[in-house]
Formats: C-alpha cells, sequence, structure tokens
C-alpha cells in the first residue's frame, strides 16, 4: 500500500472501544464523551476480517489500542484471530496496564508479542492526579512487572510531558533506562478540542526533556527498538535500555508515516488528526468488496496533520485521542 506521498502502509493501529478506566487530565473529559452504541462496534471477527483483507494488500504490523483496549471483554480472542493471519508479523498493544496483570498471560499466549504502557509519573498520587481514578498505581505498576516476567518485549513507557504535573520526573524516568532494559519514551502533549488549556499552558517539548537529561551525562543517539515508528532513541554509556522522544508538535514527522487507524466503529483513518475517515463497517456488513475503500483512504492520506497548541482548529476536530486510538 503506497499513498500519493511514496509512503508505504504496513501498520494499523486499531481501537477495539472508545471507553477506558482511566480519565487521563490531557486525554478524556472526567464525565467521559458520547460512547459508540454497541450495534456500531465492530465484532472481532470484523476486525479480523479487515486485518485480512489489508494483509493482502502489504499490511504486517498491527497495535491494538483504544480507549482502554484491556476493558474490552475477551480482547484475547481477537489477538488469537489476528495471529492466525500468516502475513502479519508483529501484534503489539497500547494499555494503561491497570489490567494487564490479570490478562497479560492469556494474551501472550493468545499471539501478543510486545506492549507499550502508559505511566506518567513514578509518584502515586501524581499517577492517581493525572489518571483522576484513585489507586492506579499500584495496578499499574502490578502490571508493569506482568508484562516483565511474560516475557513481552521490548517493554515501551509512554510518559506524555505534562507541565507543572511531570517536569520534575523526567531525569528519574531517564535513569531507570540505565538498569532496566525498557524504553521510556517522552510525548509531546497534542491537542485535542477537550484539553486546549491544558495544551496551550502546560506544554513542554522533548527538547526541554532532553536537555534536563543531557544534565545527567553523555546520551548517544541509537537506532530504535522493534516496531519504531516516529520515537527517535538515545541511550546513556553502558544503559541497558533507551529514552526516547516522540515529537509531533515541535518536529512533525509525517513524511516518515507509514500507518492508518481503524476506528472501533469501523472507520478507517489515514491520519491520527482532521475529519478524513472512510466508513468500513457499513460495506463490510453489506457483505461488499473492501479493496476499493481501503485503497481510497490511502489515496486521500494526508501530506501532514497541522495542530496548533490551544487552538480547536489546530487539533483537527477531535475530542479525545481515546476516540480514535491515539
Ligand atoms: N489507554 C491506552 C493507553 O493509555 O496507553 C491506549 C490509548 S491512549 C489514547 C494511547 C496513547 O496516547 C497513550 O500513550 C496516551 O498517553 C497518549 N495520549 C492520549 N492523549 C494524548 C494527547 N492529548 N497528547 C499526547 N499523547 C496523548
Ligand atoms: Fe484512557 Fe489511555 Fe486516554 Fe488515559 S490516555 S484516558 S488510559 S485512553
Amino acid at each position: 500500500m503506497i499513498d500519493q506521498f511514496g509512503r508505504r502502509i504496513e501498520y494499523l493501529r486499531i481501537s477495539v472501544t472508545d471507553k477506558c478506566n482511566l480519565r487521563c487530565i490531557y486525554c478524556m473529559p472526567l464525565e467521559g464523551l458520547d460512547w459508540i452504541k454497541r450495534n456500531d462496534l465492530l465484532m472481532y471477527e470484523e476486525i479480523a476480517h479487515i486485518v485480512k483483507m489489508m494483509a493482502d494488500m502489504g499490511l504486517r504490523r498491527v497495535r491494538f489500542t483504544g480507549g482502554e483496549p484491556l476493558v474490552r471483554k475477551d480482547l484475547h480472542t481477537l489477538i488469537s484471530l489476528v495471529s492466525k493471519i500468516p502475513e502479519i508479523e508483529d501484534i503489539s498493544l497500547s494499555t494503561n496496564a491497570v489490567l494487564l496483570s490479570e490478562q497479560g498471560e492469556l494474551l501472550r499466549d493468545s499471539g501478543l508479542n510486545r506492549v507499550n504502557i502508559s505511566l506518567d509519573s513514578l509518584r502515586p498520587d501524581r499517577v492517581d492526579a493525572i489518571a483522576r481514578r484513585s489507586g492506579s498505581f499500584e495496578k499499574i505498576m502490578a502490571g508493569l512487572e506482568a508484562a516483565e516476567n511474560l516475557g513481552f518485549d521490548p517493554i515501551k513507557i509512554n510518559v506524555v510531558l505534562v507541565g507543572g504535573y511531570n517536569d520534575d520526573e523526567i531525569e528519574s524516568f531517564a535513569l531507570i533506562t540505565k538498569h532496566k532494559p525498557w524504553h521510556v519514551r517522552f510525548i509531546e502533549l497534542m491537542p485535542t478540542s477537550s484539553n486546549l488549556n491544558l495544551s496551550m499552558n502546560n506544554f513542554i517539548s522533548c527538547q526541554d526533556a532532553l536537555n534536563k537529561i543531557l544534565g545527567l551525562g553523555e546520551l548517544e543517539s541509537v537506532h530504535g527498538p522493534r516496531g519504531n515508528g516516529p520515537a527517535k532513541y538515545f541511550k546513556f554509556p553502558n544503559s541497558l535500555g533507551t529514552v526516547g522522544v516522540i515529537t509531533p508538535m515541535s518536529h512533525n514527522f509525517c513524511d516518515e508515516c507509514n500507518r492508518m487507524r481503524l476506528t472501533a466503529d469501523g472507520q478507517l483513518r489515514p491520519c491520527l488528526f482532521g475529519s478524513l475517515q472512510t466508513d468500513l463497517r457499513g460495506p463490510l456488513r453489506q457483505g461488499l468488496n473492501l479493496i476499493p475503500f481501503i485503497e481510497k483512504t490511502l489515496q486521500i492520506k494526508p501530506e501532514r496533520h497541522n495542530l496548533i497548541k490551544g487552538s480547536e482548529e489546530g487539533s483537527g476536530g477531535l475530542v479525545a485521542l481515546s476516540q480514535t486510538g491515539g
């Protein structure tokens, strides 16, 4: 699958639900959202069918995301279906890890290869304040430990930089990589219409984060772990893990974009932001051939996003990343 700008698309991020057991301040409003109706949610067999169609066209890697993917019942059955598609070489999961210690073993045994875990602070009170659900920290740490014990590799930890909330922990996060083989990735906060104030007033760039980390000692630029997308990676001499930065705001990486997204209600989106999407659910349920719909989406993939801090227009019309699978 090659788009009109010559980019090869071989990666699909699949949101399996728009619901979540947390309410991260930069992501989802406290009161939740207008959830997708049950009938509009793609069934697991339907998702697997779409993946198979796209695999025939060149898709090689999938990631399950949400909302929180582990709140959807029996996610392991979907992993199992997708792991039987021979062209799919890599299956990964983005999770807040709250339910990972319960489900990790079954997910691994069903074919899940690796996990990205969101963890925005190393302090329990702060995790609770950012996630706005008390008691999350202990569960997330148990999930992280389970991921390690179950042999998921590589383990990537996503930290969204939020000024005043976690910017004084950047060095502590980076130091973890000296003795753990984890890949700690700092992500710049992206604007959505539900976080305009935060994205304007609490923004910290990855360059700010790197400057702090450089104060700890020398860093070398390295090739990232398996499945590396837009992150740029660095490491301290002799450290086991790496530090990564993901810079959607300060350094646009759209020219290397290799992905499309499938929402939980079956919309194929060529870009995380903006309003472009193609309905696959309707044609799928009418028994139509999906290839023309997939090809059309590929051809309308925009050259780049146009995110602007604190701007409704510059957030590409999204209320929250949880709606499209961040
Ligand atoms: N619930 C899962 C989790 O938190 O990992 C998967 C879905 S979440 C939308 C995927 C990733 O998007 C997480 O790493 C989260 O921190 C990140 N994210 C959500 N909203 C964001 C925003 N406004 N700016 C930057 N990253 C964001
Ligand atoms: Fe939920 Fe993930 Fe959004 Fe946090 S970032 S509210 S865990 S979907």
